[in-house]
Order: C-alpha cells, then sequence, then structure tokens
C-alpha cells in the first residue's frame, strides 16, 4: 500500500479513501469472509406463561360512550279509582233544618240497608247522596238517617218494609241512597221522609222535596228548605242533600 502510494500520481486524499478500503478488506478477511449473521430471536417457547397485560399495553376501554337509548319511564299505574267525596254544601253558621210532620206510614224497625231497590219496586231510580253536618259545617259521622217513603205510584208499603231503610254516615260524614222517586198521592207532593240523629244527639223528622213540582206549592208541608237538589251524572238520576243538624 504504501508502495503504491509512493510511486502514485494520485492526489494525496485518494490515498486515504484507499486506506480505509483497505483497512477495511481486512476486517471482512479476518472474520472469515462469512456475513455477519443477526442472530435471531429465540423460538418460540409455547409452555411460557405470556406475559401479562399491562395497563399501559392495553388500556382499558373507557365508560362506554352512551348509545343506550334512553329509558322510556314506566307508565304510571292509574291504580284504583277513587272519587273524591264533593264538598259539603254549607255555609257556617247554617241554620239547623226545619222539623216537619212525620206523618201517619212511619214504622219503626226498618231494616239497615242503602239500597232500597228491592226487586219490583215501582218508580224511577234515584241515587241521592250527601252529608251530616253540624252549624259549623263539620261532618258528623255515624248518624243514623232512616228513610221511608211511597213508591213511583204513591204507595205506601204498611205491611212490609219495601222503599224502608236506615243507615250511618261514614267517617266523612257521607251517606248513600238507593231509591226511587217517590210518586204523590193525594193531598201530597213528591216527598221522602226521613229521620236523622247524631249519635247520642236529638232526632230531627222531616221531609225532602223535589224541585220543579207543580204539587210543591200546593202542599201545605212543603218547604223550599228541604228541596234536594239534581246532579249530573252518569248512573242514572241523581241528587244530592245535605242536612244540617243542630247539635250532636
Ligand atoms: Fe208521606
Amino acid at each position: 500500500m504504501w508502495f503504491y502510494m509512493k510511486n502514485s500520481n494520485l492526489p494525496t486524499h485518494h490515498f486515504k479513501w484507499l486506506a480505509l478500503f483497505a483497512v477495511g478488506l481486512v476486517v471482512i478477511s479476518a472474520c472469515g469472509g462469512n456475513p455477519v449473521v443477526t442472530p435471531t430471536s429465540a423460538p418460540a417457547d409455547t409452555d411460557a406463561t405470556p406475559p401479562a397485560a399491562t395497563a399501559a399495553a392495553y388500556p382499558m376501554p373507557s365508560a362506554s360512550p352512551a348509545t343506550e337509548a334512553t329509558p322510556t319511564p314506566p307508565e304510571a299505574y292509574p291504580g284504583p279509582v277513587e272519587t273524591a267525596l264533593p264538598a259539603p254544601n254549607c255555609a257556617s253558621p247554617a241554620t239547623p233544618l226545619p222539623a216537619l210532620t212525620e206523618g201517619p206510614y212511619f214504622k219503626s224497625g226498618s231494616p239497615e240497608r242503602a239500597s232500597l231497590l228491592d226487586e219490583g219496586v215501582v218508580g224511577t231510580p234515584l241515587i241521592l247522596t250527601g252529608y251530616v253536618l253540624t252549624p259549623d259545617c263539620q261532618p258528623i259521622a255515624n248518624a243514623l238517617l232512616d228513610f221511608w217513603q211511597a213508591d213511583g205510584d204513591g204507595v205506601y208499603d204498611n205491611a212490609g218494609y219495601r222503599l224502608r231503610g236506615h243507615q250511618f254516615t261514614d267517617e266523612n260524614g257521607y251517606y248513600r241512597l238507593e231509591t226511587v222517586v217517590p210518586g204523590l198521592y193525594p193531598g201530597r207532593t213528591e216527598h221522602i221522609h226521613v229521620k236523622v240523629q247524631p249519635p247520642g244527639g236529638a232526632v230531627l223528622t222531616t221531609q225532602l222535596f223535589f224541585p220543579d213540582v207543580t204539587e210543591n206549592q200546593g202542599d201545605g208541608i212543603f218547604s223550599p228548605l228541604l228541596l234536594v237538589t239534581f246532579t249530573e251524572s252518569t248512573d242514572g238520576l241523581t241528587a244530592r242533600f245535605d242536612f244540617v243538624v243542630g247539635g250532636g
């Protein structure tokens, strides 16, 4: 090499590149001229336990995106149908109802029942509801109501208890009577007899009347203070009357 360098006319920097090339040849020769083989990785050891996944290698998915449909609220359960009681027709201080004659057809010992609609009863069915109240409009629970009346033809049952019956107001002072519209009989307009007695109180004996009955004006017992009020209903003919009684 040095010989070549000294006897050559080539520029000096060419000799430097030649020198580097020569050194490279020497290195390759020293290694036997075989290509350098890069060690491969060891064959897979199928029995080896694979490395546990790390959080860094397998980040857990974040919370699922809100792809679920918003749940539909359950339909409101209608629940049992409850009919709210009407407010009492009463303005405090209320005047107790007037007493009216008992008449000749009262019979004690009527059966306890809210419906007087025995089979074969003649007349237009009527549902009468209302309260028994004190003069300051407080409902009276467990008040006695004893009703008797003529049928639709104006006939009383004096042998038995047809269209006769008693009941007690509930815890709200409320009552409900199923009956028929009473008919006319000589000298009288349409009316229902009743005895009302608060627990431990005095008995009020009186009568109820119906609006727009021609015979009301010719009846010496009739009182406009005792007119029932017909009410709108899908249950047939319905009417309302609240009893205001003194004491209790
Ligand atoms: Fe009568």
